[in-house]
């Protein structure tokens, strides 16, 4: 058996970041950056408020309450007219431009009105009429409530560097710059096979030996969660012929292919001899548990994941190898995911086999850090038990770990 980690370098060795594309921003959530970005603009472009309120001289209100006569009422968007002279304020919403003259803003709520009817400075362009008073009630000190220019970043800030996981916030950024593109490792496109004689996926009454194939539903979900274009490639049965058919066309259309099934010692399990035929392939024992055998190799060079056919297997394998394989070819410096150090608040017992276990368990914060306990029967076929869990716990060779003893553990998305 070979362990896990040589294993696992072979994979990453075969999956080379992708040549880097211009995206829209709008397509690029979950990419990762390939070249540095540098602000061509300085977010905010200008002083604006961060409150609705009153923009003042901060020197007329240092004796406040206060009395000042309102010029002007200013709305985002909308570029202010008049300069605020002494014992003069403007209104102004929240995010709109401070006026010349004013250093400060006094919110809305530490101010009343003193002739509430007049109609002056109703709105931008309004007419003169009464002039509009408003009492001030506190003294505030220069820059009160003012956003300056490159509050946030300024022109020329290297924002983010390359390699940069593009999340929800970072995409927000990239809008705020005015960017509409983004360079970066393109999105894979990912084939997910099911093979097996005994598989039936149209819900229809099983016939005696058959069983419902759920892998491909959940590969092709996990292969999303990864930031994939998933590709549905149907279910081959236990036929060399109809399986290299079906990789065949999943290597013309996708950047790499999963199949699962049929990489076990059985006398039907044709997946790695296909591969074998059509591709470079290497068939392998690895010592964890579940997911011990893997068939993973390259066809032209699209690299091809055999993960076994038990569900479970299926998905900590995919865990394991695909995922960390799909992230190296996106180019995320990290693809492996980082364990975290938790408390088993049970026992996790095993047998000593010489393998690493990857046990099913439910992770919950406990006193600012992170507990463990079983999520059901740890079974390869017991896919229930896997649904319910949140993480694998890293049970090393032995004879399992006592509860209150620490554990690492992959906390899956
Ligand atoms: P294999 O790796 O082909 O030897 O399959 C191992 C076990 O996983 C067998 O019990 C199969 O019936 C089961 N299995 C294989 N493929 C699937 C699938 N797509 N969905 C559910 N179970 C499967
Ligand atoms: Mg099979």
């Amino acid at each position: 058996m070979l362990a896990l980690e040589t294993v696992r370098e072979f994979v990453l060795d075969r999956c080379p970041a992708r040549t880097p594309v211009s995206v829209p921003v709008a397509d690029a959530l979950g990419l990762v950056t390939a070249s540095e970005i540098v602000s061509a603009e300085a977010i905010p472009q200008f002083a604006n408020t961060a409150m609705d309120g009153f923009a003042v001289r901060s020197a007329d209100v240092v004796d406040a309450p206060c009395d000042l006569r309102v010029v002007e009422t200013i709305a985002a968007g909308h570029a202010p007219q008049v300069t605020v002279g002494p014992g003069e304020a403007s209104r102004i919403m929240t995010g709109a431009t401070i006026p010349r003259g004013a250093d400060a803003v006094v919110m809305v709520e530490r101010t009343s009105l003193v002739n509430p009817d007049s109609t002056a400075a109703d709105g931008p362009g309004s007419e003169d009429g009464a002039a509009e008073i408003v009492r001030v009630e506190v003294s505030v000190p220069p820059g009160n409530h003012v956003r300056p220019v490159g509050d946030d970043l300024h022109a020329g800030t290297h924002v983010f560097g390359v390699g940069t996981e593009l999340t929800a916030g970072h995409l927000g950024v990239l809008c705020s710059l005015g960017m509409t593109e983004v360079e970066v490792f393109p999105r894979l496109r990912v084939g997910v096979l099911s093979t097996g004689d005994e598989l039936v996926d149209d819900g229809s009454p099983l016939r005696p030996g058959q069983i419902r194939d759920s892998n491909r539903r959940t590969l092709l979900a996990l292969a999303h969660r990864a930031d994939v274009v998933p590709v549905d490639l149907g279910l081959s049965p236990d036929d060399p012929d109809e399986i290299e058919a079906a990789i065949t066309t999943g290597v013309q259309t996708c950047d790499a292919i999963v199949t699962s099934g049929g990489v076990s010692m059985g006398d039907f399990d044709y997946v790695k001899a296909v591969l074998d035929r059509i591709g470079d392939m290497r068939w392998m024992q690895v010592a964890i548990k579940p997911a011990k055998p893997l068939a993973f190799g390259t066809v032209g060079d699209v690299p091809v994941f055999g993960l076994p056919g038990n569900p479970v297997s299926s998905m900590v394998s995919f865990e394991l190898f695909a995922r960390p394989g799909l992230r190296s070819m996106m180019g995320h410096p990290d693809p492996v995911r980082p364990p975290v150090t938790a408390t088993a608040a049970e026992d996790l017992p095993r047998r000593a086999d010489g393998k690493t276990h990857f046990m099913r368990v439910l992770a919950t914060p406990s006193g600012g850090g992170v507990e463990v306990r079983s999520a059901g029967g740890q079974g390869s076929h017991m896919l229930w038990a896997m649904a319910k869990a949140n993480a694998l716990a890293v049970v090393p060779d032995g004879d399992g770990v006592r509860a209150g003893g620490s554990v690492d553990v992959l906390l899956l998305d």
